[in-house]
């Protein structure tokens, strides 16, 4: 079994102490990659460190996250953009980026204005862009339309756990994947019901979003890489096939958005 999980931040200082063990523990539990997203310009460093560590494990994206936008953003972004104008750059996908609307409203127009500057560089450099929305799918519907209009954008919609009216819009965006993870084996989650009745395998990728929202049985505990296992199980009983053909599906869907790890 070879799982990719596409989005988690085992660079943190979560795991100071312990990255290595997390690393072999994922292995051990058939994960092969390991997509990391950054956060802001202070998560850079580690962020490379770890990837310098595991090549062919462990992959970079380059972006800024809603919640990390300060007054300085312009020049923050100016910073983020010049390393993907190198030509080996090693980042794999734009990300994280989005819209976070959940404790306030702070900055709503700037957190759209910057998500709009990185979905354009997604299209300028050709790379997925990972998606984070919290409270506001309605407004990243709308940025999303306008942002795919002339040119296709491709990436993932990363912690989806909306209705299955929120699931068919986002999979009209056709080369967007939902991105699953702890959530779904929530016991009182309705995800399950909206995945089986709405979104294809084909369109899915598994994550953990490490250190946060482990799954069943480790609920409440740091999430760690090698804990995707039991999203991929939860999967394989939602959609009545093996784990390792979910996880065989799911790492397909993953290599064919994120192109630049396939190596
Ligand atoms: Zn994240």
């Amino acid at each position: 079994m070879t799982i990719i999980d596409t989005h988690s931040h085992i660079y943190g200082p979560e795991f100071s102490d312990d990255v290595a063990d997390v690393i072999v523990r994922a292995k051990e539990a058939g994960v092969e990659k390991i997509f990391l997203p950054n956060i802001n310009l202070g998560t850079i460093v580690p962020m490379m460190e770890l990837c310098q560590a595991y090549p062919g494990c462990c992959y970079p994206m380059m972006g800024l996250h809603p919640e990390d936008i300060g007054d300085d953003w312009h020049e923050v972004l100016d910073e983020m953009e010049s390393l993907l104008k190198d030509r080996n750059h090693p980042y794999i996908a734009v990300g994280e980026v989005g819209l976070d609307y959940y404790w306030s409203q702070e900055r709503y127009e700037e957190q759209k204005e910057v998500f709009m500057i990185q979905a354009g560089w997604a299209k300028r450099y050709d790379l997925p862009l990972v998606i984070h929305t919290r409270n506001a799918h309605r407004e990243m519907v709308e940025l999303m339309r306008s942002a795919s209009e002339e040119e296709s954008l491709r990436g993932v919609f990363h912690c989806f756990s909306g209705s299955s009216e929120e699931a068919r819009e986002l999979l009209d965006f056709g080369q967007f994947m939902l991105g699953i993870g702890g959530v779904v084996t929530f016991k009182k989650s309705q995800l399950p019901d909206v995945l089986r009745d709405v979104v294809p395998i084909n369109r899915i990728v598994v994550e953990t979003d490490a250190p946060y929202m482990a799954p069943v049985p480790y609920r409440g505990k740091r999430n760690e890489s090698g804990f995707v296992k039991a999203v991929v199980e939860k999967l394989a009983d939602i959609y009545g096939m093996s784990a390792s053909s979910v996880a065989e599906i799911t790492t397909n869907n993953a290599l064919n958005t994120f192109t630049r790890a396939r190596k």
